[in-house]
């Protein structure tokens, strides 16, 4: 017999024990909770606590155990009766491990260049190109800065930047947009929901917890990570208040630290401190906080400073000039925030500061239909699996987007009011198998009339 003979056979019993949990015959409890078991005959697991327990039991105890007989009322674990260990029903799988995404460490040789990070943001986000500009080349700059060593003593200033434009206008979806391209770790948090430690809310730590966990708490990882803090605009100083203002300046206060870069304690796996969680420490000063808002009142603040400067000298007939200006907000300066109720050490520490537009119909039809994961187009996805061919035509695009603007809430409107009424498309269509073509109309949106519907083989007209 030569050694090729043998092969390994796994067999039923083998491959049990590995797919099931080891419990411990004394205390019951699983090893991934007890540690490592040790083995004794008869399929038995005794954890490492309860050997210990036994032997320090018998090695303090004055009674002569075997000497013992049974002693009514007295039970004591005979090995025998457990032969076989715990019944399979009782035992739980062990948990699959999943296959772990191996973890990328951010190389210099990464990090694209900026026209090509706005490349790749204009994929998904429609317009915006001053913010898609200013944003492509701060991170490139901030990702410069981290990767960079600080050897000749030169240090390149963090980029941390403030957005400022109206709701739904594609703030919060550009940074997740630059995250995931990236591949960086990102916590997004309310300012609304932070205040001053000690205070109901939330710690201000609390956001670097947050993306230690949005990095499978990784410190590492979660230290090249990117904050967006949402709602800037609510943790202004509040005006003539004689209360502690523990939401508003003191949160700016106690976000400086952080902003500039400090070490922080933060609990793992939890969001608040207490005895039972480990703590870490995570280092800022890598990490970029990009903080936005919609400064509702700034654009009156930036309107009276523009018209008092035109007041004086030879301008001071344009007093009016600025009243139908609707790219004030892109006039703003680090005064009209102060004024608006920033401090002032809090904006010297977002140095980059934008703003985005308010979406116009043009946009919002463009924002329905373009990017690369369009609201249309996962609609049509979805109904092509049924092999029906789903179109809108330019007037359901604009009545859309009309009825979008009513809402105010620039690009969020959107998919509720589409939602509304695919609901009936995607319950009816798939009813009928003889349907090929759905072409959605203006009167449908508007509830005068319905979808124009074809059939399969019919001549179909040609809509973009
Ligand atoms: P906010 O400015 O209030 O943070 P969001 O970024 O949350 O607004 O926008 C809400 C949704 O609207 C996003 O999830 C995105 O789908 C869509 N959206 C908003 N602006 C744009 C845009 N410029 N291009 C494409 N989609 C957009």
């Amino acid at each position: 017999m030569s050694e090729n003979d043998f092969t390994i056979v796994d067999t039923d019993e083998e491959k049990e024990t590995e797919e099931y949990e080891k419990y411990c015959s004394i205390c019951n409890r699983p090893e991934s909770v007890t540690g490592k078991m040790i083995e004794l005959p008869n399929n038995l697991n005794v954890c490492q606590e309860c050997m210990q327990k036994s032997f320090d039991a018998m090695a303090n105890s004055p009674v002569d155990f075997s000497k013992m007989g049974n002693i009514p009322g007295i039970q004591f674990l005979n090995l025998s009766d457990l032969e076989g260990g715990i019944p399979k029903r009782q035992k739980i799988k062990k948990k699959k491990k999943e296959d772990k995404k191996p973890v990328r460490k951010l190389n210099i040789k990464d990090i694209p260049a900026p026209h090509k990070i706005k490349a790749q943001l204009d994929e998904y986000v429609v317009g915006q190109d001053y913010a898609k500009k200013a944003m492509s080349v701060a991170v490139y700059n901030h990702y410069k800065r981290v990767l960079s060593d600080t050897a000749d003593n030169i240090e390149i200033e963090k980029s941390n930047m403030l957005m400022i434009g109206p709701t739904g206008s594609g703030k919060t979806y550009l940074v997740k947009t630059l995250a995931k391209l990236l591949d960086v770790p990102l916590a997004i948090t309310d300012a609304t929901s932070l205040t001053e430690a000690g205070y109901i809310g939330d710690d201000i730590e609390s956001v670097v917890s947050k993306l230690l966990a949005a990095a499978d708490n990784d410190v590492e990882r979660a230290e090249q990570g990117i904050i967006f803090i949402d709602e800037i605009d609510k943790i202004a100083k509040k005006k003539n208040s004689s209360q502690r203002d523990v939401s508003g300046e003191s949160v700016q206060q106690g976000l400086l630290k952080l902003l500039e870069g400090s070490e922080v304690e933060v609990p793992v796996g939890a969001n608040s401190k207490n005895a039972m969680v480990p703590l870490t420490t995570v280092n800022t000063k890598n990490i970029l906080f990009i903080c936005g808002g919609a400064f509702p009142d700034l654009e009156a603040i930036i309107k009276e400073r523009l018209n008092n400067t035109a007041s004086m000298g030879f301008n001071a007939e344009l007093k009016d000039k600025y009243d139908k200006d609707k790219d004030l907000l892109s006039k703003v300066t680090v005064e009209d925030l102060r004024n608006f109720g920033m401090i002032p050490e809090f904006i010297g520490r977002l140095p980059i500061i934008f703003s985005l537009k308010g979406l116009d119909k043009e946009m919002l039809v463009k924002i329905l239909k373009e990017p690369k994961n369009a609201i249309l187009k996962q609609y049509q996805k979805l109904l092509a699996l049924d092999e029906v061919n789903l179109m809108f035509n330019d007037g359901a695009l604009e009545a859309i987007a009309e009825k979008a603007m009513e809402k105010d809430t620039g690009a969020r409107a959107l998919r509720a009011i589409i939602e509304e009424f695919m609901l009936d498309i995607m319950y009816e269509i798939p009813k009928d198998d003889s349907i090929g073509q759905v072409v959605i109309t203006r009167e449908y949106i508007e509830g005068t009339g319905g979808p124009q519907i074809y059939l399969r083989g019919q001549e179909i007209p040609l809509l973009t």
